[in-house]
């Protein structure tokens, strides 16, 4: 009979062959002993159990040391599913990925009425889960899990979403809503929380212990990452960034404050810039129907295309919102000295024009990014940050215990 605490280090051990094995692949069980400081005897039967549970496979031979060829390692991609879901305020993204987050399917729905109820936009939700759920090939385990990343302030340990708002929601009880609904274990998280997540993972962030991911879109939030772990803070509600203030006598916010950095730096400051300054601009194609309910409907990917083609007032507006990015971000990187800083969600898509003046505002401004040398990138991710991140929330939490799965 095993302790408790023989059981935890087994556990612990277990994760450390499977981290291991994702990360080094395709590996042998001599090298997986000599990296993770783990006897060969106690590497071979955690191997084991991990073979017969289907998470690792093994896929032919590598390099002889000498003696006989090593078989060779890896993570068993098929073993089964994983949905990921960026639920945005005006769109929601549904990707469907394998157990090693490669994506199989998916699709992004646009929702036009963006005060629409709670209730609507989780039947909306619902109806693209179901579309999802039919495209998921078959499999040993079938869907894994689900994560669903949310703009908003989460309670990850219920999966509550606290207060959203931009999409209006106060206390939506969305985990028990989707499990009781799909019976597919389900986690919410910030959607910036996820988009960290998914960069730690799959992104630019993968070698970075210290990584500072910053989602503007709609609104502004941040997931921080210390020491290769998500730092959630006393009660899970670290990173609200886009509510810092960088003006005291500011615009006022949503939240209740008034100054609040994604209000100067957030697709709706965007839009609030071309209404500004369109007499500067009559000839902008953006205002091409002249009419303040015609800005207020354009959406980011319009808006992008006419920066692209060299439309002015959206070339000048992205950069009013490089210079705001530049100024928060300034103050993270003054606040917890990354490595890098990536910069995600739709706004950073239109490229140089917004990245160049964000990042000559923080050299301008920045007091500690002149002693380390810091890496400010757009997400290579790209739209995906967020749901790929929520698809990794699943799968790290069965690396981090692959007994009990
Ligand atoms: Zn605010």
């Amino acid at each position: 009979m095993k302790t408790a605490d023989q059981l935890l280090v087994k556990q612990i051990n277990k994760m450390l062959v499977l981290n291991t094995i994702y990360k080094e692949k395709p590996i042998s069980r001599a090298e997986i002993a000599k990296r993770t400081g783990l006897n060969k005897s106690t590497v071979s039967a955690l191997v084991d159990e991990l073979l017969s549970e289907g998470l690792t496979l093994e896929i032919g031979t590598g390099e002889s040391q000498g003696g006989r060829k090593p078989i060779n390692l890896s993570i068993n991609k098929e073993i089964g599913s994983v949905i990921g879901i960026d639920l945005g305020v005006n769109y929601i993204l549904s990707i469907l990925t394998n157990f090693a987050g490669q994506i199989i399917w998916e699709k992004r729905i646009t929702i036009k009425n963006i005060i629409d109820s709670p209730q609507q936009k989780i039947h909306d939700l619902f109806e693209l889960i179901k579309e999802t759920i039919e495209h998921a090939p078959e499999t040993r385990r079938g869907i894994i899990g689900m994560g669903i990343g949310v703009p908003g302030m989460v309670n990850y340990d219920h999966g509550h979403v606290l207060s959203a708002p931009n999409l209006l929601w106060e206390n939506i009880k969305l985990k028990d809503l989707v499990e009781e609904e799909f019976q597919i274990p389900t986690l919410i998280d910030n959607e910036a929380n996820a988009g960290a997540i998914g960069e730690k993972w799959f992104g630019l962030g993968k070698k970075a212990s210290e990584l500072v991911y910053v989602s503007a879109g709609t609104g502004i939030g941040a997931g921080i990452v210390i020491n290769n772990e998500l730092y959630r803070g006393s009660r899970g509600l670290a990173g609200e960034i886009g509510h810092m203030t960088v003006d005291v006598h500011g615009i006022r916010c949503t939240c209740g404050n008034v100054g609040c950095w994604e209000e100067y730096a957030s697709e709706k400051a965007l839009i609030r810039y071309f209404k500004d300054h369109a007499t500067q601009y009559p000839d902008s194609i953006l205002l091409s129907k002249s009419s303040s309910e015609y800005i207020d409907n354009l959406n980011i990917f319009q808006i992008i295309d006419a920066a692209t083609k060299g439309d002015q007032l959206a070339i000048e507006g992205f950069k009013n919102i490089g210079y705001y990015l530049g100024v928060g971000v300034s103050n993270l990187i003054n606040a917890f000295n990354p490595e890098c800083v990536v910069i995600g969600n739709a706004l950073p898509l239109v490229g140089d024009v917004l990245m160049d003046e964000l990042r000559n505002e923080v050299a301008r401004r920045c007091f500690s990014s002149k002693y380390s040398n810091i890496k400010i990138s757009s997400s290579e991710l790209y739209m995906n940050a967020c749901a790929l991140g929520a698809v990794a929330l699943v799968i790290s939490r069965i690396y981090a215990s692959p007994v009990s799965r």
